[in-house]
C-alpha cells in the first residue's frame, strides 16, 4: 500500500489536448478533477502538433461558403473507417465535434475553418474539398504568463521560421504555395517578432503562439483559471478497482506511490505506444523502430493501454499508426515529420532501385504504409530517398533545410552533409553516393520530366486531386505538383516510415467508456485520444483527425461522468 492521495471526482491521466479538455469540461460541469502527467512538462504530443482539428459542420463553414451535412460527414468517415469503428461511435463523433469546437471557443480557445484545406480522400462519398479542418486562432503567450509558459512542452523547431518565429497554418500555406503575398508574410512575421521588444526582454519565445502550442496554452490557461491541479512527473502505475468498477489509481508522485480515489471514475488520455519498442514489435508491421516517431521521447510508451487491459479493457486495431515519413536531424530529440514538402514540384521519392512507388503528394499515412509495403516487396524502401534539384532547393524548404535565399548551402550546418542531406552535380553521381541504382533514378527522373510537361503523372496520378494540389505551387503549370528535376546540383534526403502516434488502444463506446472483450462497459473507466482505438479506423480523413476526436470524446466523457450525456 502507498500513501493516500486527495479525494477527487475524476483522475485524468496525461496532459495532452484530450486530457486537458476532459479536465476543463469536468470542472465546468461541477466535478473536481486531478490531472496526472508522467513527463516534467505539460502538453504531450499535442503541444508540438499543428493543432488542427477535423470538425464537420463547424460553425465557421457558412461564413466561408462551405456546405456540409452530418449525413455526408457520417458517410465519409464510415467509408474511411472500413468497418473498424462502430457506426454508433462515428455518429457520436460527427454529431458532437462541432459542439466541442463551440465549447473550445467559449473557454478561450477559438478556432477558424480552413476553407481550402481538402479532406484527404476527396473521391470518397461525402468528402469535401475544404472547410472541415480548423486551425487554432493565434494565442497571446502573455495571457498564460511566463510561469505557465515554462510548464509547457515547447513547440517544434520545424514549425517556426528560424526555429523561433511562429507561423500559423494560413501563413505556412501562403509561403509554401508561393501564392500572392508569400514574401510579405515572411517579412511581416520577422518584423513582428523583432519589434516586440517588451516581450523580448522577458523571453526569446514568440509571444504569438500558433498550432498545437496555441491549443495547449489555451487549454492550460483554462485549467489554471479553474484551479485544476496538475501533477507533473507523476506517472500512472495501475488502476484501482472496487466492486467491479474502476475507483481510482495508483500514481507515482514525489517519489512514492499514492493511492488516489476517484468518486466518478478515471479518464485515460495518456497517448499511444509509439515510444515502446517492445509494444511496436508486438503489434506493428515490421520493420519498426521507436526512433522513427516524431512524438516526444519521454512519454507515450503505452502504460495506460496496458493498465486498461489489466482491468479487462479490450484492445483494438493495435497494428495501425498515424503514419508519416520522418527525417533524422542530428542533435534533435526526435525525428521530424515531412508532412508537406514532398508535395511540392521538383522532387520525387525512390527506393534503392531508383523506382518511385507512391504519389509523393498524397496523404502521409498512406505514404508511410507504401514505404513499408514496398520495403517488404523490394527490401529497399527503408530508408527511401527524396531527391530534388537546385530549382527546388532555391524555392522551397525540405526537412530542416530552408530555401537557399534564407539558408544557402554554405550556411547548412556541416554535420548535416552526408547525414541529413547529400548532394552531387549530376543525378547519376548522387545516386552512386546514396547507394541507389543510377539507371533507375535516371529513368524515374526522365518519366517525371515527361509527366511535368503533360501535367499527368501516369504512374501515381500525383496532383490529380484537390488534396494533392493544396500543397502544390500555384505558379507551376500545368500541374502544381509536377516539375522536372533538371537543375544542378541535385540533393537527396533519407526518409523513415515514422509516425505521429499509434492508433490502436482500448476499445470504447460513444461516451468514451472502455469496453471489455464481450463489449460490456467497464464502469468508471473512460479513454480518449491515442490511448483509445481510433474512431477513424485505418484512415486519416482530414487534417485534424487525431486531435478532433481526442477532444470530442474527452468532451463526451466529461459530460457522461457528470451525468449529462
Ligand atoms: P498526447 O498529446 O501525446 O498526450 C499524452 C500524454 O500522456 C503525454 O504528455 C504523456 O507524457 C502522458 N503519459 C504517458 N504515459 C503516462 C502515464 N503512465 N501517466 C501519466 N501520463 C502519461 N494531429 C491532429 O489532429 N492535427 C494536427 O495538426 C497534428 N499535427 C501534428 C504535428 C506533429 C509534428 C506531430 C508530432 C503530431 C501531430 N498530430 C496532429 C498528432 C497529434 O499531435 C497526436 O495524435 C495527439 O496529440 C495525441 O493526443 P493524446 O492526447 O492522445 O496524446
Amino acid at each position: 500500500r502507498g500513501s493516500e492521495g486527495p479525494n477527487v471526482d475524476v483522475i485524468i491521466v496525461g496532459s495532452g489536448a484530450g486530457a486537458l479538455m476532459a479536465a476543463v469540461r469536468a470542472a465546468d460541469l461541477g466535478l473536481k478533477p486531478l490531472v496526472v502527467e508522467k513527463a516534467a512538462l505539460i502538453g504531450g504530443t499535442s503541444a508540438i502538433s499543428g493543432g488542427g482539428i477535423w470538425i464537420p459542420c463547424n460553425d465557421d463553414q457558412a461564413q466561408a461558403g462551405v456546405r456540409d451535412t452530418l449525413e455526408d460527414a457520417f458517410r465519409y468517415v464510415r467509408t474511411c473507417a472500413k468497418g473498424l469503428a462502430s457506426d454508433d461511435r462515428i455518429l457520436a463523433y460527427v454529431e458532437t465535434a462541432r459542439l466541442m469546437a463551440r465549447y473550445l471557443g467559449s473557454i478561450g480557445v477559438p478556432y477558424r475553418c480552413m476553407p481550402l484545406y481538402a479532406d484527404y480522400y476527396p473521391s470518397l462519398p461525402g468528402a469535401r474539398p475544404g472547410g472541415r479542418t480548423m486551425d487554432p486562432a493565434d494565442f497571446d503567450a502573455a495571457s498564460l504568463g511566463l510561469e505557465g509558459l515554462t510548464q509547457m512542452r515547447p513547440g517544434n523547431p520545424g514549425q517556426a521560421l528560424f526555429g523561433r518565429i511562429n507561423l500559423n497554418s494560413f501563413d505556412a500555406h501562403t509561403i509554401l504555395s508561393q501564392g500572392p503575398g508569400s514574401v510579405s508574410v515572411v517579412l511581416k512575421n520577422i518584423l513582428r517578432y523583432a519589434t516586440d521588444l517588451r516581450w523580448r526582454l522577458k523571453t526569446s519565445k514568440d509571444r504569438r503562439m500558433t498550432g498545437g502550442q496555441a491549443l495547449v496554452a489555451g487549454l492550460l490557461r483554462a485549467a489554471r483559471q479553474r484551479q485544476i491541479p496538475i501533477w507533473v512527473d507523476s506517472p500512472l502505475q495501475s488502476l484501482l478497482t472496487q466492486e467491479g468498477r474502476v475507483a481510482g489509481a495508483v500514481i507515482r508522485h514525489s517519489g512514492q506511490d499514492v493511492r488516489v480515489v476517484a468518486k466518478r471514475g478515471v479518464v485515460l488520455a495518456a497517448g499511444g505506444f509509439e515510444r515502446s519498442q517492445d509494444m511496436r514489435e508486438q503489434y506493428l508491421p515490421k520493420p519498426t523502430d521507436a526512433r522513427w516517431t516524431a512524438t516526444p521521447p519521454d512519454g507515450n510508451t503505452g502504460d495506460a493501454i496496458r493498465a486498461g487491459a489489466a482491468v479487462g479493457g479490450a484492445l483494438h486495431i493495435m497494428d495501425l499508426s498515424w503514419g508519416v515519413p520522418t527525417v533524422n536531424v542530428p542533435g534533435e530529440e526526435k525525428f521530424r515529420g515531412v508532412f508537406v514538402e514532398r508535395s511540392l514540384p521538383g522532387c520525387l521519392v525512390v527506393n534503392a532501385l531508383g523506382q518511385r512507388f507512391v504519389d509523393e503528394s498524397g496523404p502521409y499515412p498512406e505514404f508511410q504504409q507504401a514505404m513499408i509495403a514496398n520495403h517488404q516487396a523490394t527490401g529497399g524502401a527503408i530508408p527511401a530517398w527524396i531527391v530534388f534539384d537546385g530549382r527546388f532547393r532555391a524555392r522551397y524548404p525540405m526537412g530542416p533545410l530552408l530555401p537557399t535565399s534564407l539558408m544557402p548551402d554554405r550556411k547548412v550546418p556541416q554535420a548535416w552533409w552526408d547525414s541529413v542531406v547529400w548532394t552531387a552535380p549530376t543525378l547519376e553521381a548522387l545516386a552512386t553516393r546514396i547507394g541507389v541504382d543510377p539507371q533507375g533514378l535516371r529513368n524515374s527522373a526522365d518519366r517525371m520530366a515527361a509527366f511535368a510537361r503533360t501535367g499527368k503523372d501516369e504512374d501515381f496520378d500525383r496532383g490529380g486531386n484537390v488534396f494533392d494540389r493544396y500543397y502544390g505551387d500555384v505558379t507551376v503549370k500545368p500541374n502544381p505538383n509536377l516539375a522536372p528535376l533538371s537543375q544542378a546540383p541535385f540533393y537527396a534526403m533519407q526518409l523513415w516510415p515514422g509516425d505521429i502516434g499509434t492508433k490502436g488502444g482500448l476499445l470504447t463506446d460513444r461516451d468514451a467508456r472502455v469496453l471489455d472483450a464481450q463489449g460490456v462497459v467497464i464502469p468508471g473507466l473512460y479513454c480518449v485520444g491515442n490511448n483509445s482505438a481510433s474512431v477513424m479506423g485505418p484512415a486519416y480523413p482530414g487534417a485534424g483527425s487525431t486531435l478532433g476526436p481526442a477532444m470530442t470524446f474527452a468532451y463526451r466523457a466529461a459530460s457522461h461522468l457528470a451525468g449529462q450525456p
